[in-house]
């Protein structure tokens, strides 16, 4: 019986990149069921609201969804990709930053994981102005939900038999908040014996990161110093448009790009929809479709691989529907 899988292709880029990646995973003949909301900036004056209730029902009803970038209404109101993540309680995000064949960068065997929350610390929205001239801004760390993300992170080690989880942090600036975080850290790495805890200044990991990104394996972090670790990790292996993502909680995950909406690009059929095709790649394998997840995951690497079709900002000339030919092209032979 075939699956239903949310899919919400957001703003900018995002409908194109989620119509490749759609193709590529029918392609494949997987016994998948799309269900298609409307959620974001550019669909809100129709819907009434940036991410209606349908969508977030049929999110947590189906478990598992595809979704676009959402961009953010003016006004500070909640981005909807932000809303999202806290109505389905999605506390981790995954940024699995891997060297890809035919993507020319320094360095060639990158294989990186970022794991951070998005539940608390600096973007809780906690934020107010003391007075004219000052504002002020609050982080929130939690035990449990420093906890609860640790334990994630090295679950995800243990299982993807990698060997030592990074922990990037500024606990001796800040005491309070930081040091919480790492203490709840080492306390869950404790259940963890066969993987090495490394505590490092999330600024010193940056430095090390650019210098030699291979002597890393999971990076683990809060809120803000992950998000930022996670871009530069792409940086390191042919930019925003490569690396996939997940937003996971309890018994619900959401596959998403790394990559925003991308305004420059958006309309002009030129955007790389690697890092969305890697998002169903990875949707493909939480929902046990191993076969097809592999299907298309080599069909896509062989691909970049040949090198013939490459967008732009990969520096090829292809547009966003010829990649997506070649790709679909290859699994049709395979
Ligand atoms: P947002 O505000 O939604 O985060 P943004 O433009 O600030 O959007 P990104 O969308 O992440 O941030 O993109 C930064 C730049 O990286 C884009 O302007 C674009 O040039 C490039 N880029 C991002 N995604 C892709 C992609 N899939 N293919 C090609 N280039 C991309």
């Amino acid at each position: 019986m075939a699956r239903e899988v949310v899919l919400l292709p957001g703003d900018g880029i995002g409908p194109e990149v989620c119509a490749a990646a759609r193709r590529a995973v029918d392609a494949t003949g997987v016994g998948v069921r799309w269900v298609l909301f409307e959620a974001g900036v550019e669909s809100a004056a129709r819907q009434g609201s940036t991410l209606p209730d349908d969508a977030v029902n049929a999110v947590r009803q189906a478990g598992a969804a595809l979704k676009g970038p959402m961009g953010a209404l003016a006004g500070g109101a909640t981005p909807p990709t932000v809303e999202l993540r806290r109505r389905l309680d999605l506390h981790a995000a995954v940024r699995p930053v891997l060297s890809l064949p035919g993507v020319a960068t320094r360095y060639e065997d990158v294989d990186l994981v970022f794991v951070r929350d998005t539940s608390e610390g600096q973007y809780t929205g906690l934020e107010h102005r003391v007075t004219p001239g000052m504002a002020q801004s609050i982080k929130v760390t939690t035990d449990l939900a420093s906890m609860r993300l640790a334990r994630f992170a090295f679950s995800l080690a243990r299982s993807q038999g990698r060997r030592r989880v990074t922990v990037a942090h500024k606990a001796a600036l800040l005491k309070l908040t930081d040091g919480l975080f790492l203490e709840c850290v080492r306390h869950v790495a404790r259940s963890f014996p066969e993987l090495l805890l490394e505590e490092m200044d999330a600024d010193t990991l940056c430095l090390q990161l650019v210098r030699d990104p291979t002597r890393h394996d999971v990076i683990l972090a809060q809120n803000l110093h992950g998000r930022m670790l996670a871009h530069l990790g792409a940086g390191l292996v042919g930019g925003a448009g490569v690396v996939p993502g997940a937003n996971v909680g309890d018994g619900c995950a959401v596959f998403e790009p790394l990559h925003g909406t991308a305004p420059d690009l958006a309309g002009r059929g030129v955007a790389n929809p690697t890092a969305m095709m890697r998002c169903a790649v990875l949707l493909l394998r939480h929902l046990g479709e191993r076969d097809a997840a592999e299907k298309l995951d080599t069909a896509l690497l062989s691909v970049l691989r040949a090198g013939r079709v490459r967008t732009p900002d990969v520096g090829g000339h292809a547009t966003t529907q010829e990649f997506t030919d070649a790709v679909v092209a290859v699994i049709g032979a395979g």
